[in-house]
């Protein structure tokens, strides 16, 4: 038996009724309650299991209510970050779904937990949610990316979409948050356009704390962390092509666009991400959670 098998519980997932209260995931060995939840806990956080599909409709049954569900896209940089402060640990256990943007994280369900999570990228998952809100006439509201990407974006994807509605596209300046004036314009003109689902991107981790603080006491029924989503939709960036993607290493096709910006965030955040994985692996904390 190998030493990973030794040290991390066995826990079997199969996919059964997609009408199931858990989006189709079943626990099919194992004790661990998480898992009846089509989660699995990794480190500081808890994955997601769902699907793309599945997480899709649950998020349109939501974008019904009135009830914010935070959606939080994960990858390497999020998992250091839980691991680095507790703010930011308490933030994303809050969230509703946190599902595995980035392969590491899918890697790390793996290996910590013995459970398959899908990778759900965050364009994906706008593209999949703007697919069905067009559906069902559910208005969506694009937030921050750089300038000029949220406009191309909501017009690329009306195009790609007839029929979606957009309820308002706000791309404020970088530090708005610290203009109470501009702050307080912004929430507005998001309260005002009553959209069903909200994309926010504002980078890690300010956009989650901003759903956190400012999206949830509204009560926007959907509310997405998408990052630099915005930004490759518009075009700015390529999106790697599909087999690059199948690859795993999708990371690396964005670091050659943008190797200024995310170099040193590769670098030293993948290192920790594996230092703390490792440390994982050998038992350092308790598989079943951290104490606080
Ligand atoms: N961003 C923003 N306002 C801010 C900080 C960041 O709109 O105050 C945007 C930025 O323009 C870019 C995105 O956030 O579009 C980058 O987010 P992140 O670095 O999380 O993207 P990732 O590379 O992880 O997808």
């Amino acid at each position: 038996m190998s030493l990973r098998a030794k040290l991390v519980p066995q826990v079997e997932f199969e996919a059964v009724d997609g009408d199931s209260p858990t989006g189709g995931i079943g626990l099919v060995e194992g004790t661990r309650p998480d898992s009846l939840f089509g989660v699995v806990p990794i480190g500081p956080i808890k994955i997601s299991l769902l699907s793309a599909e599945q997480l899709t409709q649950r998020l349109i049954g939501h974008a019904f209510g009135d009830v914010t569900q935070h959606v939080v896209t994960a990858n390497a940089q999020f998992y250091v970050l839980a691991e680095e402060r507790q703010d930011f640990r308490d933030c994303i256990r809050g969230a509703d779904y946190v599902c595995a943007d980035g392969v590491s994280i899918v890697v790390a369900c793996k290996w910590l937990g013995r459970a398959k999570a899908t990778r759900i990228p965050g364009v994906d998952l706008i593209s999949d949610l703007c697919r069905s809100a067009a559906g069902l006439a559910l208005k969506v509201f694009f937030l921050g990316g750089n300038p000029g990407s949220a406009e191309r974006s909501a017009a690329i994807l009306t195009e790609r979409f007839p029929g979606l509605r957009v309820a308002g596209i706000c791309c404020p300046p970088k530090g708005f948050q610290s203009d109470p004036e501009m702050l307080s314009k912004v929430l507005s003109e998001i309260k005002e356009s009553q959209a069903a689902i909200l994309f926010v991107a504002l980078g890690a981790p300010f956009q989650e704390f901003f759903i956190q603080d400012h999206i949830r006491p509204m009560n926007i029924p959907v509310a997405v962390g998408i990052g630099g989503s915005l930004d490759i939709i518009a075009g700015e960036f390529k999106r790697a092509p599909r087999y690059i993607q199948r690859l795993g290493l999708e990371w690396a096709f964005r670091l050659a666009q943008e190797p200024r910006r995310l170099a040193r965030r590769y670098i030293v955040g993948n290192t920790l991400f594996l230092f703390y994985l490792v440390r994982y692996l050998l038992g350092y904390e308790a598989h079943t959670g951290r104490a606080d």
